[in-house]
């Protein structure tokens, strides 16, 4: 048996007729840059995660980038952000000139711990950038307390937390501004590259509606200095009939979760995903904190399961941001679980069959030794 990280074939076949027609639609009408689809896409997103604007754009790292220029960072200002995250989270800060600050994560979820974070406030701090990591919404009623109290923008980095809710409500809708990512490997993926801005506040909203077209408005007159950075229309169309059946896949991932939860509980080696009560996770995806991480992934490799190390490497440590001056040992918990995490696939289209054949690959790795 051959199982990959990720299989889309069963979503696509599925929904191959209905993408057809809405490609068809767009090549017939010829408007592939700001077509009438993606406002439609936007509003459909907008009222799906309960704010007033979403803005489409080119990728989740556009998103971030478009954020933090519509805040209006730049030099001397501080982001406090997680060292374990993918790099754009703070790729982003770093190329509007402002500075990300470091502050480590819960050993339990994963995500920035808000016990830390008052600690690492200074007269150059501009706002919180919380990462809903692995599809967990951070503890945003902690992180907005703590962005009042200072006076702090918060921009969620939603790109993995796509439908995620804490406390009931939903992930992106906490913030000033919140991001998403269309990247195929995201729970709502596109056919390409998309990523999109959410807000509640009108001003920025315009903003950046104006800063992804070269910060035009009116046409060939420029305010400010902006991207190239849309959503395509034909992506939009495609990721309009995929938003429809996003919430079951999610729902699929959790059941697969539930399933290994189960099956894993007596392996003492590997640890299961801690959810907090109060979230309610999309599982993008499904991270073990295992005991000799190097030789089950080795393990599994060779029994064909596709896994994955994110991230192996935080990015306090990344050789691009060794003028920020960090060293290892400053971030602990987010260095030690670089070593010990394993991503299984949780893809919704696993059959039951494949998932007793990863949870036996486990069994038996730990067993053996
Ligand atoms: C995927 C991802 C991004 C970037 O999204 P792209 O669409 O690939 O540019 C940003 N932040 C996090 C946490 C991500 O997982």
């Amino acid at each position: 048996m051959k199982i990959p990280m990720l299989d889309l074939h069963a979503q696509y076949e599925t929904l191959l007729p209905q993408i057809r027609a809405a490609m068809d639609k767009v090549m017939s009408e010829h408007n592939y840059i700001m077509g009438h689809q993606v406002k439609e896409f936007e509003d459909k997103m907008a009222s799906y995660l309960d704010v007033k604007h979403a803005i489409g754009c080119a990728s989740g790292t556009d998103a971030l980038v478009l954020a933090i220029k519509a805040l209006e960072f730049g030099p001397d200002d501080e982001v406090i952000t997680t060292p374990f995250t993918f790099f754009a989270t703070v790729s982003s800060i770093w190329r509007n000139g402002a500075k990300p600050r470091f502050v480590d994560i819960d050993p339990k979820t994963f995500n920035l711990d808000p016990d830390q974070i008052e600690a690492a406030i200074n007269s150059k701090t501009k706002a919180i950038m919380p990462v809903h990591l692995f599809g967990q919404c951070c503890d945003m009623t902690r992180i907005m307390e703590i962005a009042n109290k200072h006076g702090l923008k918060v921009i969620e980095d939603n790109a993995q937390g796509i439908g995620s809710t804490w406390d009931g409500k939903m992930s992106c809708s906490f913030g000033d501004i919140g991001t998403l990512s269309f990247f195929p490997s995201k729970n709502l993926g596109a056919m390409g590259d998309g990523g999109m801005c959410l807000t509640n506040d009108d001003k920025l909203a315009a903003r950046l509606r104006q800063l992804r077209v070269h910060g035009e408005g009116p046409k060939y007159y420029h305010k400010c200095v902006g991207l190239n950075s849309r959503l395509d229309t034909i992506q939009a169309a495609i990721l309009d009939v995929k938003l429809d059946h996003m919430a079951a896949w999610s729902e699929g991932r959790r059941k697969n979760a539930d399933f290994y939860n189960r099956h894993l509980a007596e392996v003492s080696q590997v640890k299961t995903p801690y959810i907090a009560p109060q979230a309610e996770s999309i599982y993008n995806q499904y991270t073990l904190i295992c005991e000799d991480r190097d030789g089950l992934l080795k393990h599994l490799k060779s029994k064909d399961i596709g896994c994955a190390v994110y991230y192996p490497l935080p990015l306090h440590l990344q050789e691009c941001f060794t003028e920020l001056g960090y060293q290892r040992g400053e971030m602990p918990v987010s260095e030690e679980m670089a070593e010990k995490v394993l991503s299984i696939p949780i893809y919704p289209d696993l059959t039951e069959e494949q998932k007793l054949y990863v949870v036996a690959a486990i069994k038996e790795y730990y067993q053996r030794r």
